[in-house]
């Protein structure tokens, strides 16, 4: 065995270790029925087969989130994982990514949707992830912002980038000692403020946690098309409210 082989086994050993180590400290727990987990997934095999799984990969016809964004902004394709409804699985996912500063769950399901839905980002040669901003107040309580967790898991499987800084949300207060401190961005549009290096963009992806009626997307959308009107958008979220 060469020196390498020896380290990498010491590596691999250690990392075990450590792993069954934070498993005491930390068990993990289902995050749907909150039960402790033998291994480190995420959801137990019982409450796996309860995930309210949208199946829209299988579909020829146009999905229900398609027709939602009809006659209000050209969208290349739109996917979901989950529907969403009230006392769900789908809302206690949520809920863990969200309220219990559970970013792993983001990242998993993330993996998800790129298993089910990547083929197509990477046939309809996608070449950004650009997760919905939130505000950054609510990004430094919460310590992440929960769309970005969702594309990490999407972009450690497609190898596509993630916009960093691209895109942010504000607050509108009136004040013009406010404003000033957004004069880093370009473009304002709504609640929104776009950087001129989206240009360099073909083919966006906005990655969401969970669409309603759609209207922040749309706005979202429209802010980009102001400063980038030939950009191609795609629309890829966690879950869709059924
Ligand atoms: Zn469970």
């Amino acid at each position: 065995m060469n020196m390498n082989t020896a380290a990498e086994k010491v590596k691999v050993t250690l990392k075990k270790y450590l792993k069954d180590a934070s498993h005491i400290l930390f068990p993990a727990q289902c995050l749907i029925c909150e039960g402790e987990l033998p291994s480190n997934n995420l959801i137990c095999s019982f409450c796996e087969p309860e995930l309210l799984l949208t199946h829209f990969e299988k579909y020829n016809e146009p999905t229900a989130l398609d027709q939602l964004f009809w006659g209000r902004e050209q969208i290349s394709s739109t996917y979901a994982l989950l529907f969403y409804k009230e006392g769900s699985s789908t809302q206690q996912v949520l809920h863990q990514l969200k309220y219990k500063n559970k970013p792993e769950t983001g990242r998993l399901f993330g993996e998800k949707i790129a298993e089910k839905w990547g083929k197509k980002l990477t046939t309809e040669k996608v070449d950004l992830l650009l997760p919905v901003p939130i505000h950054a107040k609510k990004k430094f309580l919460r310590g992440y912002n929960q769309s970005t967790m969702i594309a990490e898991g999407i972009s450690k499987r497609i190898q596509v980038p993630i916009a960093n800084n691209l895109a942010g949300k504000i607050q509108h207060t009136g004040s013009q000692t406010k404003r000033g401190r957004f004069s880093r961005w370009d473009n304002v549009t709504g609640n929104f403020t776009i950087s001129n290096k989206i240009k360099q963009y073909k083919h966006i992806a906005l990655v969401d946690d969970v669409i309603t009626t759609g209207s922040t997307l749309e706005a979202l959308i429209k802010a980009i098309r102001n400063v980038h009107p030939s950009v191609q958008i795609s629309i890829v979220s966690l879950a869709v409210t059924k």
